[in-house]
């Protein structure tokens, strides 16, 4: 079964690629077909994750996966959140949002830290489908107060994982996709996706 992955992010195309390899299921990046970005104009990871896969499935007319994720840290009220590509402004490097992010925890003690990453992953089977499948998953960490490792993307350097002992950006990527917060909502999506697959995706057609 083809479908279209609606990201342009390359380090995450690869996470969501190996963790759905065992469906069976062919993902196609959306900039193979040149679909243009949509706003996300959402105030949550569902509305985000729905605008971003129904944009991918109206261009190319397949069943489109999309997920949307980011970064809650308890000291910043939950920001950055749906913001979190964005933190130090539009098109900001990794580099810079997380300068950004220490910036604006250095007060905090390493007790206030708390954080963890959001992932909400939606499973379209057309661009008109009303009944998408939306999963969630969540990591708890603590945001240090350097970067340390050279693996993953986006915060990974500064994302502590007390339960593994060290960043985000020091686990390979296998292990990372063992334990991530996108793992874990690809890891439903993949359950109840194999229902809907078994099914035939039945009712896809409009
Ligand atoms: P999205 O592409 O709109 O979902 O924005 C996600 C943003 O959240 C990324 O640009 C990263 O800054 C951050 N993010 C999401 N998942 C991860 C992760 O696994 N590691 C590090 N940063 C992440």
């Amino acid at each position: 079964m083809r479908m279209v992955l609606a990201s342009n992010n390359e380090g995450k195309a690869r996470e969501i690629e190996a963790l759905l390899a065992p469906l069976g299921v062919s993902l196609t990046a959306q900039s193979f077909y040149y679909v243009p970005p949509v706003e996300e104009t959402g105030l949550t990871f569902v509305e985000n994750a729905i605008l971003k896969a129904r944009n991918a499935s109206h261009h190319t007319s397949l069943p489109a996966i999309a997920d949307d994720s980011g970064l809650e840290v308890d000291a910043l009220g939950g920001a950055p959140g749906i913001y979190s590509a964005r933190f130090a402004g539009p098109e900001a490097s990794d580099a810079a949002n997380n300068e950004y992010l220490l910036d604006e925890l250095w007060e905090f003690p390493d007790t206030e830290r708390s954080a963890r990453f959001q992932c909400v992953v939606v499973f379209l089977r057309h661009a008109e489908d009303p009944t998408p499948l939306i999963c969630q998953g969540s990591w708890e960490g603590r945001i240090l107060r350097e970067p340390r490792g050279e693996n993953g993307f986006g915060y990974d350097p500064l994302f502590y994982v007390p339960e593994l002992g060290c960043t985000a950006a020091e686990l390979g990527a296998a292990t990372k996709n063992r334990y991530s917060h996108r793992a874990r909502a690809l890891e439903r999506l993949r359950e109840q996706l194999s229902v809907k697959l078994r099914g035939n995706l039945d009712g896809s057609h409009r």
